[in-house]
């Protein structure tokens, strides 16, 4: 359009088409004045991305605002040559400003607030200083010449640099989209491609209009309509933030998630479940819960740093994503002291504490459809009492191996598919076997075979143990009375109780109806209890296995050397056998120490009138000892390990005969 302004003795004459010409400019401005007015009153998601977007329409508009007034400046008589220059300089500049300032946005969505890398800074700096030099140099030039008369080489040259440094930053932001392409969603692809192949056209048409003396001023115009586009199409941070606690939300999670995952970098997720929230929401309603989440979450959001983002996962876990555990510890560290001041709700101070866990990707899962399970499986394996409790890779795997094996127990429970092995006890007066121990055994489709020393304690804290007591004592009765075992010279099959069913009010009558179902004596069952350090249920054992002895049942005391068993502990509770530890006969075996103490314990056990078993006999050598200690029953891997019934059945046919018994 300047090329038409005649030189007029010093005064630029007016000429009608260059309004014509600005009123794509008036355009360009209408709408990134829309855009910018759109984007101050709306939500917005705070990182890079969204100061770039700023600069991209504050750029625009400056721009076109330059451009629009420059024309006006040299088309108006009596307006200082200088003024005029003076804008279509700080245009030029403007306009490359938003050259350069998309390519660090296009980066920006493509790694989509994560770090943006080194060489994108490079590469924009290289730029913009290839621009300040064509302003600089287009500045003098006018300023030399005036801008009608500046020679066609050097404009060329200038115009060349600056509309080249667009079209090169342009190019670049294309470039780098479609090669990460993969890393951006079908609408961010298409919006970068648009941006960058729409206005490379106009920057190019324009130059080559200018060339053939042919204005067309649509550059500025074509900035604004693309802006517009990437506004309504992109920049919608209500899709992505948690209307509640102003966090982000769980598709912002499970997007960026994955992103980290398919980048293969492992990274950090630290993981928060905020604890009272059920009596908060009983007490004060919906909106006071909502409240007290808002204030949580803002108080996360404030010890966050620059791109660290907090998203909340579900009602009341959160989480955040860090690209080193550095980054995490100094988080977790920040975090401390995070809930010392009380919540307020209406006017009422609640005080509130969380459970964390940091969860280590790939290392410990690779699904972030399991982060929320893992916080519900660590949150049912402790006791919440701090107000923060950050729980690491070890507590998490073991959390979830627990919630496995609960799982597992359970379906064992509904689809009877526990199996009783039993390992044969041989009596060394009548040296034969003439009982046997029940063990359990568990076999999963997907854990495999899980160690009973895994599986009890888990049952037993679950409750789920009197259940699986029930099964081994039909199991076993079952077995006593269809296999006959008695007419096999088998007059005892152990059972283990644990403690807790012991404890159970209906353990008698339970035991009891089991053995009358299926007519097996009393005599036939045995009855292994461990010792316990619980002095609470002390009183309360001693009372139930009374009960029991009084019965008729016969009673061991199981690991006998293991734990806390007194000399008072036999006296007062009615045990007919003590068990001795494997751990207890090896030592034995091993360490001369232990030699005096257990026989010094013998005559003192058979003078109670209880019968001691050995465990954990392995063997000939350690038959011999035992035999010469004076126990009178051995059990262990040197006859059989535990075995499944029908083995055991033929074991006993055989009277272990394929061992070398002593
Ligand atoms: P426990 O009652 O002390 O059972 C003896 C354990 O020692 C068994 O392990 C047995 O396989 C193992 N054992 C026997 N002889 C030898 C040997 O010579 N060498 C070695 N290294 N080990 C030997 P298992 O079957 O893995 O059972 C572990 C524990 O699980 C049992 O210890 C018992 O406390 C518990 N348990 C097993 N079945 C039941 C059940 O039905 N109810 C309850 N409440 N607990 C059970
Ligand atoms: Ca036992
Ligand atoms: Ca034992």
């Amino acid at each position: 359009m300047f090329e038409s302004i005649m030189l007029n003795g010093g005064n630029y004459s007016v000429k009608p088409q260059n309004f014509i010409y600005a009123s794509f400019d008036l355009c360009a401005i209408i709408l990134s004045v829309i855009v910018l007015i759109n984007y101050i009153i709306s939500k917005k998601i705070e990182g890079t991305k969204t100061r770039l977007f700023l600069t991209l329409i504050i750029g625009t508009l400056v721009s076109a605002a330059l451009d629009f007034a420059a024309v006006i400046a040299i088309s108006v008589t009596g307006c200082p040559v200088w003024l005029g220059n003076l804008l279509i300089a700080l245009n030029y500049l403007a306009y490359n400003v938003v050259g350069v300032a998309f390519v660090v946005y296009a980066v920006a969505v493509i790694y989509d607030n994560a770090k943006i890398p080194r060489w994108c800074y490079v590469v924009a700096n290289a730029l913009f200083a290839l621009s300040i030099g064509g302003v600089v140099f287009a500045t003098v030039c006018l300023f030399k010449y005036g801008y009608g008369s500046v020679p066609n080489y050097l404009k060329v040259s200038y115009e060349g640099l600056i509309y080249g440094v667009q079209f090169v930053a342009l190019a670049f932001s294309l470039s780098i989209a479609v090669i990460k392409r993969v890393k951006l969603t079908k609408v961010r692809r298409i919006n970068i491609y648009f941006f960058s192949l729409f206005n490379m056209i106009a920057v190019l048409s324009q130059f080559i209009a200018r060339r053939l003396n042919f204005s067309m001023q649509i550059s500025n115009f074509a900035l604004a309509i693309a802006m517009m586009l990437i506004y309504v199409t992109l920049q919608r941070p209500e899709d992505e933030l948690d209307e509640v606690s102003g966090a982000f939300n769980k598709r912002s999670f499970n997007r960026r998630g994955h992103m980290r995952l398919d980048s293969g970098k492992p990274f950090w997720i630290f993981a928060m479940e905020v604890n009272n929230m059920t009596v908060v929401n009983s007490s004060f309603g919906l909106n006071g819960g909502n409240q007290v989440l808002k204030e949580v979450a803002e108080r996360f959001m404030a010890r966050l740093r620059k791109n660290q983002h907090l998203y909340r996962l579900s009602g009341v876990r959160f989480a955040v994503m860090f690209d080193s555990k550095e980054d995490y510890e100094q988080y977790a560290e920040r975090c401390k002291g995070i809930f010392e001041k009380p919540v307020s709700v209406n006017e009422t101070e609640i005080h509130i504490t969380a459970l964390a866990c940091v969860i280590a990707v790939p290392e410990v899962t690779n699904k972030l459809s399991e982060v929320e399970d893992l916080i519900r499986y660590y949150r049912n394996s402790i006791n919440v009492s701090e107000d923060i409790i950050t729980a690491d890779k070890d507590a998490i795997l073991k959390a979830r191996r627990r919630e496995l094996v609960d799982y597992a127990i359970q379906k064992a429970i509904n689809n009877r598919t526990f199996e009783v092995y039993y390992q044969p006890i041989y009596c060394v007066k009548d040296k034969s076997f003439s009982g046997c121990e029940a063990l359990l055994r568990l076999k999963d489709e997907t854990l495999g075979f899980i160690s009973p020393d895994e599986f009890i304690p888990i049952a037993e804290q679950n409750g789920k143990i009197i259940e699986v007591g029930r099964f081994v004592i039909d199991e076993v009765c079952r077995f006593i009375k269809t296999e006959r075992l008695q007419e096999r010279g088998i007059t005892f099959v152990d059972i283990n109780l644990s403690v807790i069913q012991c404890m159970h009010p209906e353990i008698i009558p339970d035991i009891e109806s089991t053995l009358e179902k299926y007519e097996v004596p009393r005599s036939m069952v045995n009855l292994e209890i461990t010792e316990t350090a619980s002095a609470g249920s002390y009183a309360m054992l001693q009372s139930k296995l009374n009960e029991l002895h009084s019965n008729g049942f016969t009673i061991s005391l199981d690991d006998f050397g293991t734990g806390f068993a007194s000399v008072e502990y036999l006296i007062k509770f009615p045990f007919d056998v003590v068990k001795l530890d494997k751990a207890l006969v090896w030592a034995y075996m091993s360490t001369k120490k232990y030699e005096p103490i257990l026989q010094h314990y013998m005559p003192m056990l058979h003078s109670l009138g209880t019968k001691v078993v050995a465990e954990g006999v392995e063997t000939q050598q350690m038959v011999e000892a035992l035999v010469s200690l004076g126990c009178d029953y051995l059990q262990g891997y040197y006859y059989s390990r535990p075995i499944p019934k029908d083995k055991f059945l033929e074991f006993i046919e055989n009277n272990g005969e394929e061992q070398n018994l002593a």
